[in-house]
C-alpha cells in the first residue's frame, strides 16, 4: 500500500507539472456525470407523475432536457479532454526512459543485466492498458464515483439494508479483482524472459539484418517451430492469468444477480402495497440499472489505479537514476599534449579473467600508433578504456597528467573521431550522418566523403538533404555495399577534424585495393595528426610511428614496423605467416 500511495504522489505531480488542466476535467466530469445521473434517475418519475395527475408543464420539461442534455455533453466533452492527457503522460514517460538508456554510462548499458530489464522497465508505457490506463481510470473513476454518489443516496432514502449490502460487496470485490490483477502482474513479471524472447524473436522475423541467414540457411521452420514453442508458453501463462482474474468476475456475476432480482422484488411489493407510484417505480428501476454500471465500472478502475504498481515503481527507479554526469574539469588544449596509460588493469564486471595486468604506454600528438594482436587479446577493449567506455579495474589512463575521468565529458568525447568496427548508419539524411548535430560546410562534408574514398556516383551527386542513408525507411534512400559503409563512417570521422583519430579495424570490408588506397590517402591527408588504430592486418601497419603488439594481458613489444621485423620475435613471426598466408593466397 505504501508503495501504490509513493507511486500515486509521483504519478499525480508528473500530471500537475505536464498539464494541470487534467485536474479541471476531472472536477467537469464529476459534476457533470452527477447531474446528468441525478436527472437520468428522476426524469420518468417526474414525467409519469404529471402523466399520471395529466399536468404537463413544458417548461419543466423542457428545462429537464437541456439540463440533460447539455451535462451529457459536458461529460462527453470532459471525456475528450482527459483521455489524451494519460497518453500524453505515457510518452513523457517513454522519452524519459529512452533518455536514461541513452545517458547510461555504457559501462552499465553494455551490462546484460540491464539490457535484459528493458522490457519490463518499458511495460507500463509500452501498451495503452499501462500508464496512460492509470490517468483515464482516473478520470472516469471520478465520474462514476458521482454517479454512485447521487444513486445510493437515493437508494439510502428508500432502502438502507440493500444499500449497506450492495457497498460491502463493493469493497469486497473491488479487493479482490485487485489482488488477482497483482498476482497477474506478478505472474507476468515473473516470466519476463518470456515476454522479452517475444520482444526479440518477433523482431528477428521481420529485422532486414537476419533476412539472408533465415533465407539461405532456410531457418524458416526452425523459427516458426521456435516463435510457436513461445507462443504456446504465452498462452499457458494468459490463460492461467485469466484464471486468476475470472474468479471475482465469477462472484460478481452471481452477486450482481442475487442483488438485481431482489430490489425489483422489493420493488414491485412495494408497488403492490402502493408504496411506490408507478413513476417511482421507473425512476428506480434506471437507478438500479446506473448503480450497477456505475459500480462495475468503479471496480474496472479502482483495479487499474490501484494495481500494477510493482512494474511502476520499477520504471520510476529507473528514470529517477541519475543520468551520467558531465561534472569535471575542462580540457585546455595545450600545443603539445599526451596520454598515459599507467600501471593499467581491466576486467570485464561480469568476468573473472584479467583482459591487461599492468598496461603501460603514451600516445603524443601527432604520432600514428597501430595496435595489432590476434583476435580477442583486447585490442578493442583498449579502444575503450581509452574512450571512457568502460573505466580501469586498476591504474588509471591520464591526459596531460589529469585522470581523463576527472575531465568534462563533453570536452573529452570531443577529443576523439571515432570509427567503430560495428557501422552504425542512421536512418537519416547524408548531412545528418556526417554532422552529428554540429554545423560544417557542404564543401567541408563533401571533401570528407571523397577522401573517405566514395565518389559523387556513389553518393547520390552529392544530394546532402533529400538523400536518405537507408533504404528500408526510405525507399530511394542509398544502399551501400559494406565496404562503401565502411568508407562512409570513416568520412563523418575526417570531417569531425578531433584531435585523435580512432580507427578500429577500418578496412575489415575493404577489397585489398581500397585498403591500399585507404592507408596511402590516410598517410597523405594525416601528416600532422594523431591515429591510433587496431588492425589484425599487420601489413597495413607500415605507416605507422609505432606498432605495439599485444599478447597475453600485456604490451609485448613495441617500434616500427622496421624496427620489429629486424628484432625478429613475435611480430616478425605473425608478419612471416601473414605474408606467407597472403602471398599463398595470391598464388591460388
Ligand atoms: P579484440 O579486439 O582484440 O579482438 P576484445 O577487446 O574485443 O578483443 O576482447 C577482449 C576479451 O574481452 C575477449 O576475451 C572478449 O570475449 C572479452 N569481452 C569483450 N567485450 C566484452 C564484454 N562487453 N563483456 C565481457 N567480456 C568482453
Amino acid at each position: 500500500m505504501r508503495q501504490i500511495l509513493r507511486n500515486f504522489k509521483v504519478l499525480m505531480k508528473q500530471v500537475w507539472k505536464i498539464d494541470r488542466k487534467y485536474f479541471f476535467y476531472l472536477f467537469l466530469s464529476f459534476v457533470s456525470v452527477g447531474i446528468f445521473s441525478y436527472y437520468t434517475i428522476k426524469t420518468p418519475k417526474i414525467v409519469l407523475d404529471m402523466i399520471e395527475a395529466s399536468e404537463i408543464d413544458i417548461f419543466s420539461l423542457v428545462i429537464i432536457f437541456l439540463i440533460l442534455i447539455s451535462s451529457a455533453f459536458l461529460l462527453s466533452y470532459s471525456k475528450v479532454l482527459y483521455t489524451p492527457v494519460g497518453n500524453k503522460i505515457r510518452y513523457r514517460y517513454l522519452l524519459d526512459i529512452l533518455e536514461h538508456y541513452i545517458y547510461i554510462p555504457y559501462e552499465d548499458y553494455d551490462n546484460p543485466k540491464i539490457q535484459s530489464n528493458i522490457w519490463k522497465i518499458m511495460r507500463p508505457v509500452l501498451s495503452t492498458d499501462g500508464l496512460q490506463a492509470f490517468y483515464t481510470n482516473i478520470a472516469s473513476l471520478v465520474g462514476n464515483v458521482s454517479v454512485l454518489l447521487v444513486s445510493i443516496g437515493i437508494l439510502f432514502n428508500i432502502q438502507i439494508w440493500i444499500s449497506v449490502l450492495i457497498l460491502i460487496w463493493f469493497v469486497v470485490y473491488t479487493a479482490l479483482s485487485i489482488k488477482s490483477a497483482d498476482k497477474v502482474d506478478e505472474e507476468t513479471n515473473k516470466n519476463i524472459q518470456l515476454k522479452q524472447d517475444e520482444w526479440y524473436l518477433d523482431d528477428i522475423a521481420v529485422d532486414v539484418a537476419y533476412g539472408k541467414e533465415i533465407r539461405v540457411f532456410q531457418l524458416q521452420r526452425w523459427l516458426e517451430d521456435k516463435l510457436i514453442a513461445l507462443h504456446n508458453k504465452l498462452n499457458i501463462l494468459n490463460k492461467k492469468n485469466y484464471k486468476t482474474s475470472a474468479i471475482p468476475e465469477v462472484l460478481n456475476d452471481i452477486f450482481q444477480f442475487i442483488r438485481d432480482n431482489l430490489i425489483f422484488i422489493f420493488l414491485i411489493t412495494m408497488y403492490f402495497r402502493n408504496q411506490v407510484s408507478i413513476g417511482e417505480f421507473a425512476s428506480y428501476s434506471v437507478l438500479i440499472i446506473q448503480l450497477n454500471n456505475a459500480l462495475m465500472a468503479t471496480s474496472e478502475n479502482s483495479k487499474q489505479i490501484l494495481s500494477k504498481h510493482d512494474s511502476y515503481a520499477e520504471m520510476l527507479e529507473f528514470v529517477n537514476t541519475p543520468k551520467q554526469s558531465n561534472e569535471g574539469k575542462a580540457i585546455e588544449l595545450k600545443d603539445n599534449w599526451i596520454i598515459e596509460f599507467d600501471d593499467v588493469w581491466f576486467k570485464y564486471p561480469e568476468n573473472e579473467t584479467w583482459v591487461y595486468e599492468n598496461l603501460n604506454f603514451t600516445i603524443e600528438k601527432g604520432k600514428k600508433i597501430a595496435i595489432v594482436g590476434l583476435n580477442g587479446v583486447g585490442k578493442t577493449t583498449l579502444l575503450k578504456l581509452l574512450l571512457r567506455l568502460y573505466k580501469p579495474t586498476k591504474g588509471r589512463i591520464t591526459l596531460n597528467g589529469i585522470d581523463i575521468w576527472d575531465y568534462k565529458l563533453d570536452d573529452y568525447f570531443d577529443f576523439f573521431a571515432p570509427v567503430f568496427q560495428e557501422i552504425n548508419i542512421f536512418p537519416f539524411t547524408i548531412r545528418e550522418n556526417i554532422c552529428f548535430g554540429r554545423d560544417f560546410t557542404d564543401e567541408q562534408i563533401i571533401q570528407a566523403i571523397k577522401d573517405s574514398g566514395l565518389t559523387q556516383d556513389e553518393m547520390n551527386d552529392f544530394d546532402l538533404d533529400s538523400t536518405y542513408m537507408t533504404r528500408y525507411l526510405h525507399p530511394d534512400g542509398l544502399n551501400l555495399s559494406g565496404g562503401q559503409e565502411q568508407k562512409f563512417v570513416t568520412a563523418r570521422a575526417l570531417a569531425s577534424k578531433r584531435p585523435i583519430y580512432i580507427l578500429d579495424e577500418p578496412t575489415s570490408a575493404l577489397d585489398a585495393v581500397a585498403e591500399y588506397d585507404f592507408y596511402y590517402k590516410l598517410d597523405e591527408l594525416m601528416k600532422e595528426q594523431t591515429i591510433l588504430f587496431v588492425s589484425h592486418r599487420l601489413a597495413s601497419t607500415q605507416f605507422c610511428d609505432e606498432i605495439i603488439l599485444i599478447e597475453n594481458k600485456a604490451i609485448i613489444e613495441k617500434g616500427t614496423h622496421k624496427e620489429l621485423l629486424e628484432k625478429g620475435g613475435r611480430y616478425s613471426e605473425l608478419f612471416m605467416i601473414q605474408a606467407k598466408y597472403y602471398k599463398g593466397r595470391e598464388a591460388i
